[in-house]
């Protein structure tokens, strides 16, 4: 049976939520600065629960919480662990430091502990639903990034990453992007897109959630959208930078 009516949820909860623990109960978090991604994660959770949705305030974002046991079993049953971070490193996951039954399964790859995740294939009916997945995946854990290059052939670096530190996990995003014909590179911790080719089909295929904003770690593009940042890289492929000055190339690229 398909289950695509939980897939903005399972995009969300993979990328910048999860399932927590607390002493007797398990509780759905999702944690962001976006207030695009904080309305859709709580009009998400509303489909499927009247809980009341905790709010609080943290340096990373804001962090939204709900308690629903039915909820969390139904989104276990798509993926039985929702940790994207290694389970041996701080702070370790309960399931091993508890030795908890029934959780999820660990899988040890060079020493790291991973949890298994998954995206299963009945997660879609179609094409559109991999590329709204996707859509989401990277507005959460991924970016758009345009800068000045020095000793390079070109003047601009431009990049498109999904951050994805966990193997599996990466693995399977990868497919889902070739199955949408996007050709793209496996790094360590990331799925890249840095040719002209690559990023103009990235746009055309998936793009960003409208209104997502670049966050702080953007030297150069802080309050703009990412899919503003995304539009910007594409444009400056018709641009000749006529100085390899970084303030001169930083102005052409605002103008854009
Ligand atoms: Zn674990």
């Amino acid at each position: 049976m398909k289950c695509t009516r939980y897939l903005k949820l399972v995009s969300l909860c993979l990328s910048d939520g999860g399932i927590g623990f607390s002493s007797e109960t398990k509780y759905l978090h999702f944690t962001n600065k976006s207030n695009v991604l904080l309305n859709m994660f709580k009009n998400e959770v509303r489909k499927f629960t009247s809980n009341k949705i905790h709010r609080q305030v943290k340096p990373r974002g804001i962090t939204l919480r709900v308690f629903d046991r039915d909820l969390i079993s139904e989104l276990r049953k798509i993926s039985p662990s929702f940790r994207t971070k290694p389970c041996n490193h701080f702070p370790i996951c309960p399931v091993l430091k508890n030795n908890l039954q029934n959780e999820h399964k660990h899988i040890k790859l060079n020493g790291t502990i991973w949890s298994e995740i998954k995206i299963p294939e009945n997660l879609f009916r179609n094409k559109r639903d991999k590329s709204e997945f996707l859509k989401i995946y990277i507005s959460c854990d991924g970016y758009p990034s345009i800068f000045p290059r020095k000793d390079s052939w070109s003047a601009v670096e431009r990049i498109v990453a999904i951050v994805c530190h966990h193997p599996i996990l990466k693995k399977r995003l990868s497919q889902l992007m070739t199955d949408l014909k996007i050709p793209h590179t496996i790094k360590e911790n990331s799925l890249e897109m840095r040719s002209k080719d690559k990023i103009e089909k990235f746009k055309k295929k998936i793009g960003f959630v409208d209104g997502v904003k670049m966050t702080g770690n953007s030297k150069y593009w802080e309050g703009l959208t990412k899919n503003e940042v995304l539009n910007k890289i594409i444009k400056s492929y018709d641009i000749k930078f006529i100085s390899r000055d970084a303030s001169y190339i930083i102005n052409k690229l605002k103008q854009l």
